[in-house]
């Protein structure tokens, strides 16, 4: 049940979604992995559409050259713990907003756990090895799990549903010995995070409510610089190791 405060905060959009579209999102729970640029934008937008409960996991500090993009985090902020930082400013920013924070790696463990207890999971990450990891847990507990990854001015963006839709895996194979995972850092715009953190809780909303058209089976590309959008289908791989069993 939506408060009086409640429905007044959220006016502009029940007036879309209903008082019942808004109680759904009161009802939900997100899991967001990362909470750098991707993930502090991800879990502004999820805290302020009045999602019910958000679970964060991040085990880095913040550094001076995360401020370009991650916009949850000031500059008084440098040498603190991201998962400390960004509950603070998402409790002021919500307050009815259940949070739970982890500041712990993402391994398999802590994984299954959060994974389970859920309704959609998000990834904000930025290595291939712990997004293989996290799309392995969601397949094997059948939880939708909101992609994108982000590199200069191109991002990407997909929605799996578990037994339905590809996973990560059969979208794009990886081997955990792969060169290109190496410590790298990337070179990244803000804007680009920015904008691929919002199609994910886009999508996110839209798989809560049950409305509108998603990503499922297919992926976003984006080329910012040349302003290039671009929808591709992707398909099931009937020898997928990580899905081929899920029905
Ligand atoms: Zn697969």
């Amino acid at each position: 049940m939506l408060s009086p405060q409640e429905i007044e905060r959220y006016d502009r959009q029940i007036r879309l979604l209903g008082i019942e579209g808004q109680e759904k999102l009161k009802k939900s729970s997100v899991l967001v992995v990362g909470i750098g640029g991707l993930g502090t934008v991800v879990t502004t937008y999820l805290a302020y559409a009045g999602i019910g409960r958000l679970v964060l996991v991040d085990d880095g500090f913040v550094e001076l050259s995360n401020l370009n993009r991650q916009i949850l985090y000031a500059e008084g902020d440098v040498g603190k713990s991201k998962a400390s930082v960004a509950c603070k400013k998402l409790r002021e920013a919500n307050s009815k907003l259940v949070l739970e924070c982890y500041a712990q790696r993402f391994d398999r463990d802590l994984g299954e756990r959060l994974v389970k207890d859920v309704d959609i999971v998000v990834d904000a990450l930025d290595n291939w090895e712990t997004r293989m990891l996290l799309n392995e847990i969601c397949v094997k507990l059948r939880k939708p799990l909101v992609h994108a990854g982000v590199e200069g001015w191109y991002g990407q963006v997909a929605t799996i549903i578990p037994g339905k839709t590809p996973c990560l895996y059969c979208i794009r194979p990886y081997k955990s010995n792969e060169k290109r995972d190496i410590k790298k850092t990337i070179s990244v715009v803000g804007v680009t995070p920015g904008l691929l953190g919002i199609l994910e809780v886009a999508e996110v909303l839209k798989l809560i409510l049950g409305i509108g058209e998603t990503l499922q089976g297919k992926m976003l590309f984006i080329d910012l610089l040349n302003l290039e959008f671009k929808v591709f289908e992707v398909k099931r791989n009937p020898e997928c190791p990580i899905c081929k069993h899920v029905q």
